[in-house]
């Protein structure tokens, strides 16, 4: 059976931190990076 290297790591598109799988990114991106997203469109 092949994998894709491409699908075993997945990369924070906020603080660039690589996961195992998407799964980890997942919850990594909503307990520490959903803040940022809830506040909306604010510009900086
Ligand atoms: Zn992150």
């Amino acid at each position: 059976m092949f994998r894709i290297d491409m699908s075993q790591e997945s990369k924070c598109p906020y603080c660039e931190s690589i996961f195992e799988d998407n799964d980890q990114l997942s919850k990594h991106i909503d307990k520490i990076h959903n803040n940022e997203d809830a506040i909306g469109t604010q510009g900086f």
